[in-house]
Formats: C-alpha cells, structure tokens, sequence
C-alpha cells in the first residue's frame, strides 16, 4: 500500500513546500539522534543484545503498528523497505544492521530497557533522550500533514 501510495503520490508530496522542508528537517534530526545513539554507547549495547545474547526487543509483529502512510514518510526519506524479513523471529523492518526505517513509530524510538539505563551514562542518555524528543515532534507533525494530503486526494 505504501508503495503504491509513493508511486502515485510522491513526487507531488515532494513538490509540497512544507512537506519537502520538514522532510529535509527531519533528517537532519535522525541524523543528530542516530549520532547521539551511537556515541553515547546505545547502538552498541543493543548490538550485542541482538548478535550476542539471543536477539533484541525488535520481535516479530511489531511491524504490524506500522500504517501505509508512516511507510510512504519513510520512503519519502529515501528508506528501503524490504519485501521479506530477514528473520523469521525479528520485526520484518530488522535488517542485517538494525532498523530499516527513517521515521519510526514513537513505541520504536521510545523504548529503552533496563540493560540500557544501567549502562549508559545518564548525561548522555539525557541528550539522546532530548534529541529523540524533537525527532517524534516532527515525525507525529509530518505524518499528520502526509495523513491530511492523503485523505484529501483519496476519499
Ligand atoms: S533496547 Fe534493550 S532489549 Fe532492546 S535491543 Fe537495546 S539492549 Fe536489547
Ligand atoms: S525499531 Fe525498527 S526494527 Fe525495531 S521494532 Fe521498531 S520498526 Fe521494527
């Protein structure tokens, strides 16, 4: 369904002004959050969680909370949505380096378990924590915005 969506409606989300600046604004922010993950230790410890201690907390059927229009925000971000998963036991967006997608759901960006907060220094736990929080402002905005342009040409 997203793809479809994408094919159909994307260059002319592209040409939207506001969605093409906050689109490029979101980046930015994922990029500065992906930063943050990895220099604070987090990518690392939730690496070995999956590679090395019998798999991470991406289970199977999380991909279900996943509705066509936060799909088409992430194709629109220029993310690769695979067709089949790449385990059977994993979330079908788990590649063979983490997480596929660009814009995910809050449930995906929020959750941090117990391993995490004992072993990551609060500081910089507090700075991803921050940076996370303007990331799912301008992901809840631009999905309601991608939401709105879809509704008004479809329905
Ligand atoms: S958040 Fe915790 S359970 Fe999930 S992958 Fe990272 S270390 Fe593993
Ligand atoms: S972070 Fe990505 S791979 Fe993990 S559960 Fe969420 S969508 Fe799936």
């Amino acid at each position: 369904m997203a793809r479809c969506l994408y094919s159909k409606w994307g260059d002319e989300l592209r040409r939207d002004p506001e969605i093409a600046a906050r689109t490029r604004e979101l980046s930015t922010l994922i990029k500065a959050s992906s930063v943050l993950s990895s220099s604070s230790g987090v990518t690392n410890e939730c690496r070995i969680c999956e590679e090395e201690d019998g798999g991470s907390c991406c289970g199977a059927g999380i991909e279900d909370g996943y509705g066509s229009e936060l799909l088409l925000l992430n194709l629109l971000l220029g993310a690769v949505l695979p067709g089949v998963a790449n385990s059977a036991g994993s979330c079908h967006f788990l590649g063979e380096t983490g997480c596929v997608l660009h814009a995910r759901d809050i449930l995906c960006i929020n959750y941090m378990c117990r391993r995490i907060h004992e072993t990551i220094p609060p500081g910089m736990l507090f700075a991803l924590r921050k940076a996370n929080g303007a990331e799912m402002d301008l992901i809840f905005a631009l999905h309601e915005r991608v939401k709105g342009f879809i509704r008004k040409n479809t329905l």
